[in-house]
């Protein structure tokens, strides 16, 4: 390839707030179309809009976890157009003072084809709070509105074109979810559109400073589909311009069926949206105190919890990027982590079994009836050897099945390890008489059979022998 891709993110967020942005409508996914709808958010004249204030601290927060400046003055401006969507024919947005400007993103790690991604930052150039216009149904030449989703409050992060491949748009995507999530600032949940991508994508020879002719790729509506669209482009815009063609400004979409994209609309020039302050609204002011203190309110984002996962907790790189892949789940294992004297065993368990379960019964980790608690308390119980890994699995089965505690599965069970050698030699004796024929493997010199033996004891213990002591008792015998 001879030519660089240059490629800049335009993503839309929708804030999770109880009520929409300028009116008092639950602020809720799946409802009856047309059900959470009022005078406000359907536009009627006369009415007022009352901005949320919770949508508004949950953009400065966006701003300051993407190190952006927060704007001291900033105002909502009307976007002026006529579509079916917006039944105001106008939406409220912010056009030259958004809330956040010149920001910035850390790329790092593998990118999505596990490829080593450049340390680099991507440039944010601003966030901006706006509603979500109504949902569009096009079907059977039949079109429905749902206004449910207008007036949603939404936030569009806009970065600059520093991107050079699908891995790093990827990894922008990916980290920018997580920021959202971890700030608390939406839920991000693709399949209800709560994030939603548009790709700016052109290519220039390599060397040359000036970008080519830019194609939007519009309403990506998974990471991997955004992946999938630009090497697509990338490819379909250098055959073209290795045949000696120029690239048309044109507005494509994605067919993710088909792998590829088309032709939507080719712009002859930029709409005129007519911007101007909405008189209905007063500009918005914040004081240094002001930021400061929603600066103080912000959590730890998932980079800086992984370097402490791996120096506090003695984790494995691939293990905290496991657990904190989920805001839910990293914070889970904190709890269990703190609990517990053994923190990277806890992880091991987490990974190994909890998820999976979790994934195989479908239930979230903060639904489930284990708690890091007791979690902790089952691996303390290991580690003390009051009982072995192997009855551990059986008793962590029956924490999720009941959610009662290990000690009470233990004490009820009786699974207590056995670690008197007394009764060990006595099982260990057992289990040699009862397989003469494996014995004398073992001693015509084939040392595997041991496994063997040490799984008959622990059968014959139903579980509970001391492995270790099982296996110096079995070698006392033999020998
Ligand atoms: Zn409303």
């Amino acid at each position: 390839m001879k030519y660089e891709a240059v490629i800049g993110l335009e993503v839309h967020v929708q804030v999770r707030t109880a009520s929409k942005m300028f009116c008092s409508c639950p602020n809720r996914y799946g409802a009856e179309p047309n059900t959470l709808v009022c005078p406000v958010c359907l536009g009627y004249p006369g009415t007022l809009p009352v901005p949320n204030h919770e949508a508004i601290l949950k953009a400065v927060r966006a701003g300051l976890l993407t190190e952006c400046t927060i704007a001291k003055f900033s105002k909502f401006d009307r976007k002026s157009y006529f579509y079916p969507d917006l039944a105001k024919n106008y939406q409220i947005s912010q056009y030259d003072l958004p809330f956040c400007t010149a920001g910035r993103l850390h790329l790092s790690g593998k990118g999505f084809s596990s490829a080593e991604l450049p340390d680099k930052y991507i440039g944010i150039t601003r966030i901006h709070l706006e509603e979500d216009p109504a949902k569009l149904t096009h079907a059977g030449g039949v079109s429905g509105a749902d206004y449910n989703r207008s007036g949603v409050p939404l936030l569009e992060v806009v970065s600059e074109p520093d991107m050079r491949s699908a891995d790093e748009a990827y990894a922008y995507l990916t980290k920018l979810k997580e920021i959202m999530q971890y700030g608390g600032i939406s839920d991000c949940d693709m399949e209800k559109g709560q994030m939603r991508c548009d790709v700016n994508i052109s290519l220039r020879p390599f060397g040359q400073k000036e970008f080519g002719t830019k194609i939007e790729l519009k309403n990506l509506n998974s990471f991997r589909a955004a992946h999938r669209a630009v090497e697509y482009e990338m490819w379909r815009q250098a055959d073209i311009l290795d045949k000696g063609g120029s690239m048309k400004q044109e507005t494509r979409g994605w067919n993710d069926d088909a792998g590829e994209s088309y032709l939507m609309r080719t712009k002859e020039e930029a709409h005129d949206y007519r911007y101007f302050p909405d008189p209905d609204l007063m500009p918005v002011t914040f004081t240094d105190e002001e930021i400061d203190a929603i600066r103080k309110t912000l959590p730890e984002l998932p980079g800086a919890m992984r370097a402490r996962f791996v120096t506090e907790c003695g984790l494995t790189e691939y293990d905290a990027e496991v657990l904190t892949a989920d805001r839910s789940v990293a914070a889970w294992f904190d709890q269990a982590a703190k609990l517990s004297k053994s923190p990277k065993l806890v992880a091991n368990w987490i990974i190994s079994e909890l998820l999976r379960l979790l994934g195989e019964e479908k239930v979230a980790i903060d639904e489930c009836k284990i708690t890091p608690a007791t979690l902790a308390e089952l691996v303390d119980l290991i580690e003390n050897k009051t009982i072995n890994g192997k009855i551990g699995k059986e008793v962590f089965a029956e924490m999720f099945a009941t959610g009662k505690a290990p000690a009470a599965i233990v004490k009820e069970k009786g699974l207590v390890q056995v670690s008197d050698s007394g009764a060990i030699a006595q099982v260990v004796t057992d289990a040699i008489n009862a397989n003469p024929a494996q014995v004398e493997q073992y001693k015509a010199g084939n040392a595997k059979v041991l496994q063997f033996l040490v799984g008959q004891v622990m059968k014959l213990s139903k579980g509970k022998a001391n492995p270790q002591l099982v296996i110096a008792e079995l070698k006392k015998q033999l020998d």
